[in-house]
């Protein structure tokens, strides 16, 4: 074993949440530069028209008319309007590069991030939290980076520079013009009080109503088989309930405000009080009737920015969610593929002081030492929770050991190269989930070049051929979607899948629990295919199915107490003898047809 291993930390990817945006940093500040532009010049012809009714009007009156300055006015407004259509063009597409941009490297960030995580990972989590990565947190951003930049930087320059102009105009009339806009924004906080915690809260319900969804939808035909349907659809109901009650409480406290921010900045509401506001400072002998129409003009179209804000504000959230779930994402730590890798020469296995942890605090395994001789079958045995699947899973690196080393043919499994050791070790998990995809796609998951031929006689082998064209499309149909398929089916598809990817080496965990024995007899006729010439580590619950395996290691606590032949274990009488013992007392009446223990 070479002593990197040793010492080597795990490595971290090295990311901060601003290096997301690093690739399109520059192009962030010409997106906010274009829309400034285009916000100002948005402005712009409204107050040429105010302009324009100032210098008209008093003609009315008999006043000389200053026809350079109308011209001037006329000549500015057009441009400014030419200016604002160009700037917003330019920030649109200036945007969608940008966003094209971030996805694309976002993406391929993750997809190699993806690639170097420990394929433990992906057990530990369903694969839907990957997809969410992919699609909703990258969808996310996008909405920031498309939209939201632009739709804020228009919400805030708009009524800035209107109020600029406004204060310089007619002072008294540009304050009325604000009061629409501060009690709006006072609803709006009183609206966004709590809201964070809200916000916290809606998300429970959503993440565990869908949870439940899925444990519901999912879980149905484990669960019918022990006849608890009724405990997790009570869970999908109360979840659901628990949902509609939420979501309906919130609606009522905000509606009433929402109602009232609707009509505060209605354009009626908003132009009787300017009017009122208005006629009150001509009264008083403040302004005159000229004097206020820039007031009204412009006051007209200070709150409606604002509403487009409140929708960004949704997006901003989301965005920053989005950010802190890729940077927890990108800061999970990685598997160190070597650079210089290694072939292992031959398919024995052999773990050397091995230990392990999943959180590194609880030792889940602590110096196991074991050697498995090329073509024989290693059984694990052991309470529920002894460590049985993590050791059977470092073999095919789904984690990496704390310390020691775990071999293939003396080559330390950290340096081999992933493809090479896939090609070594196949493997049929408790866990192991089908894709959403063909079954026949499913079954050469690891030879996609597998002919069809190839592909049935590996589900003839793994006894689930019949089974599969009995679904009116046959190979075709889809997991999840025309092909159901219960627990044991699901794993004799992936028993199916070991077989075609033909490996030297074999890690089986077995399922704890069959529909009838039937089906339990098929998987053992499967397994037994299996195994046959390959180096087997095989976690068996049915101890009568390992009498006859080379070697039989017993678990207990994270380490191997005791190890030996079947009748080298019953005959010392220890920990297996008395496992035994029990088993058969247990089943000896229940085991299934043509097997005897
Ligand atoms: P067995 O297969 O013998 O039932 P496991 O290897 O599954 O045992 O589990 C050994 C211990 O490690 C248990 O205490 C279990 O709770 C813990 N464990 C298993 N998988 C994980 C995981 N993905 N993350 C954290 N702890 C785990
Ligand atoms: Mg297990």
């Amino acid at each position: 074993m070479s002593a990197h291993h040793d010492t080597s930390e795990p490595p971290r990817a090295a990311s901060t949440t601003e290096s997301f945006f690093a690739p399109v940093r520059g192009t962030f500040a010409g997106i906010v530069t274009l829309s400034a532009i285009g916000a100002a010049s948005s402005v712009v012809p409204f107050i040429a028209i105010v302009e324009l009714a100032r210098t008209l009007l008093p003609t009315l009156n008999g006043s000389a008319l200053d026809v350079t300055r109308v011209w001037v006015i006329v000549a500015v407004a057009v441009a400014a309007l030419i200016i604002s259509f160009a700037a917003a063009l330019f920030s649109g597409i200036v945007s969608h590069f940008a966003d094209a941009e971030l996805q694309f490297s976002l993406r391929k960030r993750i997809v190699a991030h993806l690639q170097r995580l420990p394929l433990g990972w992906f057990d530990a989590r369903s694969s839907g939290a990957a997809r969410k990565l992919v699609e909703n947190d990258v969808v996310a951003l996008h909405q920031l980076v498309a939209h939201a930049i632009h739709d804020v930087v228009m919400a805030i320059t708009i009524p800035v520079i209107s109020i600029i102009y406004l204060f310089i105009v007619q002072w008294q009339l540009a304050l009325a013009a604000l009061v629409p806009l501060v009690v709006t924004m006072a609803l709006y906080m009183i609206m966004m009080r709590g809201t964070g915690e809200k916000y916290r809260e809606y998300d429970d319900a959503t993440a565990q109503l869908s949870g439940a969804t899925v444990e519901f939808v999912q879980g149905i035909a484990v669960v019918k088989r022990f006849g608890q349907l009724g405990r997790s659809h009570r869970r999908y109901r109360e979840s659901t309930k628990e949902y509609v009650r939420f979501v309906g409480e919130w609606t009522n406290e905000t509606a009433v405000l929402f109602t009232i921010i609707e009509i505060v900045t209605s354009p009626v509401v908003v132009l009787a009080w300017l009017l009122g506001a208005g006629m009150w400072l001509i009264s008083i002998g403040i302004a005159t009737p000229i004097g206020i129409l820039p007031g009204i003009l412009l006051g007209l179209g200070l709150t409606s920015p604002l509403m487009k804000l409140g929708a960004s504000a949704q997006f901003l959230r989301n965005a920053t969610k989005a950010q802190a779930s890729l940077t927890e994402f990108f800061a999970l730590p990685t598997i160190a593929w070597p650079t210089d890798p290694a072939t292992p020469q031959r398919s024995d296995i052999r773990a050397q002081d091995v230990s392990f942890s999943y959180d590194g605090e609880r030792q889940v395994l602590a110096d196991i030492n074991a050697a498995c001789a090329p073509g024989t079958v290693t059984a694990l045995v052991g309470a529920s929770g002894s460590g049985k699947s993590t050791l059977a899973k470092l073999v095919p690196r789904f984690y990496d050991v704390a310390a020691g080393s775990m071999s293939i043919g003396d080559t330390d499994v950290r340096d081999v190269a992933s493809s090479e050791l896939y090609e070594h070790v196949g493997f049929v998990f408790q866990d192991v989930q089908l894709l959403r995809a063909s079954i026949r796609d499913n079954i050469r998951l690891a030879r996609p070049n597998a002919s069809d031929d190839e592909v049935v006689a590996a589900a003839q082998a793994a006894q689930i051929h019949e089974r599969i064209l009995r679904f009116e499309r046959g190979y075709d149909a889809v997991v999840g979607t025309d092909a159901h398929l219960s627990g044991g089916e699901a794993q004799r598809v992936t028993i199916a899948r070991a077989l075609l990817a033909d490996t030297p080496i074999l890690v089986l965990d077995e399922a704890t629990a069959f529909a009838d024995p039937d089906s339990e007899a098929s998987i053992q006729r499967a397994l037994s295919t299996l195994a046959a010439e390959r180096t087997v580590v095989v976690i068996a619950h049915r101890l009568h199915t390992i009498v006859g395996a080379d070697q039989i290691l017993v678990m207990d606590d994270g380490r191997i107490i005791e190890r030996g032949t079947h009748s080298e274990l019953v005959a010392a009488g220890g920990h297996f003898a008395s496992m035994w013992q029990n088993y058969q007392s247990n089943h000896a009446r229940s085991l299934p047809e043509g097997v005897t223990p």
